[in-house]
């Protein structure tokens, strides 16, 4: 199968979007499975207490699962909690998880408790787990799935990552809410993390019927310019049917138009790099 260019150091992006439903999670199993089927070492880390990348990664996750809820309270490392992805057409060892239980839910509670450094716990973590990989080993990225809010685990996301993907939903409320998403982003670049830029964003559940889902591409673009990638994820059934079979659309029906739609992000998102010039 055709390989994807991989990047000269690891990439750590922070899937984020404060609104529900605009497709971060699918946005993250998606390009990791199209990346990791492709070439690329992909570590996947579930930082929202629903779980949902976990389970569309086919991680079992009750609670009690070495989790990122051990990595942000317990200082766990990536490796006593992440678990191999085993999926067709995925090199052993290639895609990792480290999968959310509803334990997460009370980790900001927690957090709140510890006066310093609680921002840092997960970018700890991760770089530990970059640290330990290099040469042959190293791994090309590392994709966080934030919950849909702005409190301490995206904060710890944002802190963790030196890019921002971010998935936006091509409905008339798109851009709504996304100032506040720009503004939190600005404070942890000015505070937390200077190297931290948003690099990618994705138009996602494009509805080619509809005049409004044009217009709302038309908007986007002129605001991000070419942050926004070329490709844009259609609507398609079988992306929201993959999950419940706990399975990408890329591994559940792979000729269909959103599988090749994710295929086309992953390779345009991979070309591309992440254009922090
Ligand atoms: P978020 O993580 O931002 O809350 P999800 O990725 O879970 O959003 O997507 C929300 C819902 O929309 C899910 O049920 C998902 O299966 C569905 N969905 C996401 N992308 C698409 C798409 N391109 N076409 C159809 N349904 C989609
Ligand atoms: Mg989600």
């Amino acid at each position: 199968t055709e390989q994807l260019p991989r990047p000269d150091t690891t990439r750590v992006l922070t899937i984020s979007n404060q609104k529900g439903g605009v497709g971060k999670t699918t946005t993250t199993v998606n390009l990791a499975v199209a990346l990791a089927m492709r070439g690329a070492r992909v570590l996947v880390v579930d930082l929202d207490p629903q779980g949902n990348a976990s389970t569309g990664l086919d991680i079992d996750h009750p609670n009690g699962t070495p989790s990122t809820y051990n990595v942000i309270v317990d200082k766990a490392s990536i490796a006593d909690t992440a678990q191999p992805v085993t999926t067709e057409g995925i090199p052993d060892g290639a895609l990792l998880c480290v999968p959310a239980t509803s334990d997460l839910a009370g980790a900001e509670v927690e957090l709140a408790a510890v006066v310093v450094g609680r921002e840092f716990r997960l970018k700890q973590a991760i770089d530990a787990f970059v640290a330990a990989h290099t040469g042959d080993d190293r791994f090309d990225y590392v994709f966080i799935d934030c919950p849909p809010s702005l409190g301490l685990l995206t904060v710890n996301a944002l802190a963790a990552a030196g890019e921002v993907l971010i998935p936006i939903q091509c409905e008339y409320y798109a851009l709504e809410g996304l100032g506040q998403l720009l503004e939190t982003i600005e404070l942890i670049h000015g505070y937390l993390n200077p190297s931290l830029h948003i690099s990618t964003m994705l138009l996602t559940m494009f509805d080619a019927r509809t005049k409004l889902a044009g217009q709302v591409v038309d908007e986007v673009r002129e605001h991000f310019g070419d942050t926004v990638m070329r490709t844009i994820i259609p609507r398609s059934v079988k992306v929201s049917e993959a999950p419940s079979y706990r399975q990408s659309v890329m591994t559940y029906d792979p000729m269909s138009r959103g599988a090749t739609s994710y295929l086309a992000a992953a390779r345009e998102f991979a070309e591309r790099g992440p254009r922090n010039h």
